[in-house]
């Protein structure tokens, strides 16, 4: 069997490479951490390595980790006063083989101090603690120094998605830049429309209910569109590549790159990233959206408006938007979650 790469490539043809690459991104984790300031790997494919916070452990993925999972434990959460563990720690979370206690303050590290044989932890273990204490202004040296030991263990939990899922992400994702505006001029082969291979995978799959995917708000008319500003994608915009600079984001409102749009944003607790749940947004509408989520967004731009003079009328269709995307939306994620 080919690799999963070849598979998925093969369901791409006749895109520009720039979309290819697009899509084949929306695989990675979101990057720009700095190494040395958190405990994750930078831009690695989703179905790696979870890392899940102690608080969470009973919330694992419904359908679990393909590549396991380590529990990031704080030194709060384990001691109850220097060196001793506290009475109510989980006896079935063992530091050391699947679970390891995470520094990345001075406070902690001086009320919790590490225990003298623990070792940092290599990425899968073995290691019982992971520090990131950043440089002080204390005048004592060895205090000021930063202390960076152990390796990035994995990805954040939230971030997560099966191999399978990534596949079915990507394929649908292809499908939607099938329907953005004057795809037609950039195709790079000989055909004409979707390519017959993809929208057979896609029917296979059950990826392409269109119905659902206008309802959920990532097209509309058949066309896809920014599920924030409604208004159609076009296929250059998806081939527009701004240079981030590392660790910051590129905020400018003249640039119109379109990018991978979570219509529920990633966050501790909820798995987000899976079919029905993706779009391509602009960038600058992913960022305005990305805290409160589409509808309050939305609602929150109405009195905008209507506080900036301008006349907003809640017509019934509004309404009946309002309630269908949320529909779709949280609940259809609060089940993907917990259906454990
Ligand atoms: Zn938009």
């Amino acid at each position: 069997m080919p690799p999963a790469q070849d598979r998925l490539a093969r369901f791409l043809v006749g895109l520009p490479d720039e979309i290819r690459n697009k899509i084949g991104k929306t695989k990675q984790t979101r990057g720009a951490q700095p190494y040395d300031r958190v405990v994750y790997q930078n831009r690695v494919n989703r179905n790696g390595l979870a890392v899940v916070p102690y608080a969470f452990r009973d919330r694992l993925h419904p359908d679990g980790f393909e590549s396991g999972y380590v529990v990031m434990v704080r030194p709060e959460e384990y001691f109850s006063a220097p060196g001793r563990v506290r009475d109510d720690f989980d006896p079935t979370v063992v530091i050391g083989t699947d679970a390891f206690v995470y520094y990345d303050n001075r406070r902690n590290f001086n009320q919790f101090p590490p225990r003298a044989e623990w070792r940092a932890r290599t990425r899968g273990g073995p290691g019982e603690m992971v520090l990131r204490l950043p440089a002080t202004t204390a005048t004592d040296q060895a205090a000021a120094a930063d202390r960076v030991e152990g390796d990035p263990q994995g990805i954040r939990f939230f971030e997560y998605a099966s191999t399978a899922e990534l596949n079915a992400t990507c394929i649908q994702l292809a499908l939607l830049s099938w329907h953005t505006e004057g795809i037609d001029a950039h195709r790079t082969d000989a055909g004409t429309g979707v390519p017959a291979a993809l929208l057979q995978e896609a029917e296979r799959q059950g990826l392409w209910d269109t119905a659902r995917l206008e309802t959920l708000g990532v097209m509309h008319g058949g066309r896809t569109i920014c599920p924030l500003c409604r208004q159609q994608i076009r296929a250059t915009e998806l081939m527009t590549r701004v240079e981030q600079a590392e660790g910051r984001e590129v905020f400018d409102l003249t640039i119109t790159e379109v990018n991978l749009f979570h219509m529920n944003d990633l966050k501790p607790g909820w798995y987000n990233h899976h079919r029905y749940s993706l779009g391509w947004g602009h960038h600058h509408c992913n960022a305005v959206a990305r805290d409160r989520g589409l509808a309050p967004t939305v609602q929150w731009m109405a009195e905008v408006l209507r506080r900036n003079g301008y006349q907003v009328n809640d017509t019934d269709a509004a309404a009946a938007l309002r309630q269908i995307s949320r529909r779709e939306g949280v609940e259809g994620v609060a089940r993907a979650a917990f259906r454990r």
